[in-house]
């Protein structure tokens, strides 16, 4: 089982790169028992998606 700092760095990076297989279940089983991690991965989301926007916007 991860600890919720290992789940968090998971989460950041997975934002940079694809995580391996065992990552990805490791991270996912967290998730599922842990709430303040899984709001922790909404968040950085809408982040990354807000920061997408707006390079988006940058480029037109
Ligand atoms: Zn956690």
């Amino acid at each position: 089982m991860l600890t919720c700092r290992q789940a968090t760095q998971l989460l950041s990076e997975k934002q940079d790169r694809s995580l391996f297989l065992r990552e990805q279940s490791n991270l996912q089983l967290h998730l599922l028992a842990c709430r303040s991690c899984r709001r922790y991965g909404k968040q950085i989301k809408s982040l990354s998606q807000l920061a997408k926007a707006f390079r988006h916007v940058d480029q037109e």
